[in-house]
């Protein structure tokens, strides 16, 4: 089994929730860890760099940084991601249009775009989709196309990269609880509370233990997809809560 040791990972979106995870089970395989977040202050990576994946000019200052402290890189986990609202799509508005589809796709292209020439043979790239992705639910309709467009885009960098020793997988998890909610309903807590109230939902922890699953296997297993659920949901809407 390909170990962590020597190897060395940018992780956006590491200050919460499946990107800090991931960032801290990456770390404790032994990789060396650059973290970026705009919140560069909740970061607990060993290299901790302020990133805005909006922002190209945040995007380029980053991945130089990133790459000249860590040598090179052989993980990528394009993480950053958000929902805002959730209501019909009548009620959506323009600026939280533009936000999820610049941070969940725009962002998540960007950075492989410019952290692809850095990719050392046997590197990995790790992008985080949804099952929102796979299976439209009611009002979410820009989270889930961008989830669906996440999809989409590893589909295809799959076969720009075939023949290639990069490996590239896409993660796609249910209800896991963290941050996400509490930004989704801009702070409202009672409603970030609602979707984790009567289910043993997923921790961010252990999407981080799948995704170290994906990276450890021999360098010619290739993960595709990973899809991972709580026991109690068995689809975005549907989940058997006590
Ligand atoms: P979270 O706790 O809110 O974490 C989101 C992370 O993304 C934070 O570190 C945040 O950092 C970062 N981020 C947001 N906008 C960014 C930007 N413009 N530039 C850089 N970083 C940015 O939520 P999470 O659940 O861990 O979400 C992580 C990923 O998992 C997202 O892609 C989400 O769509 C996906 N996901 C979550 C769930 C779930 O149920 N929680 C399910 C399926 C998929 P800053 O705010 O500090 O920038």
């Amino acid at each position: 089994m390909a170990g962590l040791e020597r190897k060395t990972a940018i992780v956006t979106g590491a200050s919460s929730g499946i990107g800090a995870a991931t960032a801290a089970a990456l770390a404790r395989e032994g990789a060396r860890v650059a973290g970026g977040a705009r919140r560069v202050d909740q970061l607990e990576t060993e290299i901790k760099l302020e990133l805005d994946v909006t922002d190209q000019e945040s995007c380029g200052r980053f991945v130089e940084a990133a790459i000249g402290e860590l040598g090179g890189l052989d993980i990528l986990v394009n993480n950053a991601g958000l929902g805002l609202g959730r209501d019909p799509f009548g009620e959506s508005t323009e600026e939280d249009e533009e936000m999820q589809l610049e941070t969940n796709i725009h962002g998540l292209i960007r950075m492989t775009r410019l952290c692809l020439p850095h990719i050392r043979d046997g590197g990995h790239i790790i992008n985080m989709g949804s099952i929102a992705g796979r299976q439209a639910y009611e009002n979410a309709a820009v989270y889930v196309a961008s989830k669906f467009a996440v999809r989409g885009f590893t589909y295809a960098l799959r076969e720009d990269l075939l023949g290639r020793p990069i490996r590239l997988t896409t993660v796609d998890p249910g209800l896991v609880e963290t941050n996400f909610s509490r930004v989704r309903f801009r702070g409202d807590e009672e409603k970030a509370k609602a979707p984790y109230e009567g289910v043993d939902a997923l921790r961010p922890e252990d999407i981080a233990e799948c995704i170290l699953f994906a990276l450890t296997r021999p360098l010619h297993v290739n993960i595709d997809e990973l899809v991972v659920k709580a026991l109690a949901q068995s689809s975005p809407v549907r989940i058997a809560r006590t």
